[in-house]
C-alpha cells in the first residue's frame, strides 16, 4: 500500500484553507507571535507589544489560492528570521472564498459577491460596478466583514503590502488615478529595490504601469487614510483559460523563496 500513498499526495500541493489556519495556530504557540481570530478571519501578530508598523495581507481574492501559501511560509521563515519588528499578518482575509476556491477555482469575491478590494471606495475612487461583475464593489464603502477589519488594522499601519495573484507586478498606488501620491518619491525608489528579486515584474505605480485602473482598492484607501507607505504586490500569473493555473503555479516552491526574500525586504 505504501507505493499508492506516494501517489496520492502530490508534489507542491495545496494547503486547504483549514490546513493554513490550523498551522498557523501551532506557530502562535511561538513567544513573538500572538494569533486572535476576528470571526473566521485569523489575525497573526509578531511582536504585539509594539504599536502597528507593517501589514502583510493575503489572499483577499479567493482563487489565488498561492497568496495564502505564501502566508504560511512566511509565518515559518519569522520564526528562523527573528525581526525585532512588528508585523501584523492576515494569513487569509477571504476564508469563505478561498474554501470554495477549492472546488469553484474561478471564485474571486466574497459570499455576499463583493469584491473585497473593490469595496473601499470613497468620492473621487468610487466606480460602480455592475452587481454581476467580477469587481462589484457593494452598495455602501467597507460594508464587508472583511473590509471592516482590514480597514481598522491598516488606518494604523506604516507600510501596507497586499499580496494578490494573477500576474507578476510590485505595484505602487494610485490603483484608481494617475496621480502621484504623497510619498511618490520613498515608495518610487522602494518598488524598484524590492524589484531585484522580480526582474519578471512590472514595476510603477499601478494605474500607469497596468491595463486597467482599479476603483475602491484597500491600498488606495489606506494612502487616502494617510497611511505613509502601501504596495500591492502581484506574485505570479500565466495565461490561461484556466483560473486554477493562471493564478497558482503547479510548482509553489520556486515562488515562494522569490517573494520571501521581496517580503523579507519589506521589513526594515
Ligand atoms: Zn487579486
Amino acid at each position: 500500500m505504501f507505493w499508492l500513498l506516494l501517489f496520492i499526495v502530490p508534489v507542491g500541493a495545496y494547503n486547504t484553507t483549514h490546513s493554513i489556519l490550523h498551522q498557523t495556530e501551532q506557530l502562535c504557540k511561538h513567544q513573538h507571535m500572538t494569533c486572535t481570530y476576528h470571526d473566521e478571519i485569523l489575525v497573526v501578530d509578531w511582536n504585539i507589544h509594539k504599536p502597528r508598523n507593517i501589514v502583510w495581507n493575503f489572499n483577499e481574492h479567493a482563487r489565488e489560492l498561492i497568496t495564502g501559501e505564501l502566508a504560511l511560509h512566511m509565518l515559518y521563515q519569522l520564526i528562523e528570521f527573528n525581526p525585532s519588528e512588528r508585523i501584523t499578518i492576515i494569513p487569509v482575509l477571504n476564508v469563505w472564498g478561498r474554501t470554495k476556491a477549492f472546488h469553484r477555482p474561478c471564485q474571486r469575491k466574497n459570499k455576499n459577491g463583493i469584491d473585497i478590494n473593490r469595496n473601499f471606495w470613497y468620492n473621487g475612487n468610487h466606480k460602480k460596478y455592475s452587481k454581476h461583475s467580477e469587481e462589484y464593489q457593494g452598495y455602501k464603502s467597507i460594508s464587508e466583514k472583511e473590509s471592516i477589519l482590514l480597514a481598522k488594522i491598516i488606518k494604523d499601519a506604516k507600510r501596507y503590502i497586499n499580496i494578490h495573484s494573477g500576474e507578476f507586478s510590485i505595484y505602487m498606488p494610485y490603483d484608481g488615478s494617475y496621480e502621484r501620491p504623497d510619498n511618490y518619491h520613498v515608495m518610487n525608489k522602494n518598488i524598484h529595490t524590492y524589484a531585484k528579486y522580480c526582474p519578471q515584474c512590472q514595476v510603477g505605480q499601478a494605474a500607469r504601469t497596468s491595463l486597467y485602473r482599479a476603483f475602491g482598492t484597500s491600498v488606495d484607501w489606506a494612502i487616502h487614510q494617510g497611511v505613509p507607505e502601501a504596495y500591492t504586490f502581484e506574485i505570479y500569473g500565466k495565461n490561461s483559460f484556466n483560473c486554477k493555473e493562471m493564478f497558482n503555479p503547479k510548482e509553489t516552491e520556486p515562488i515562494l523563496k522569490q517573494w520571501e526574500k521581496i517580503l523579507k525586504l519589506t521589513i526594515n
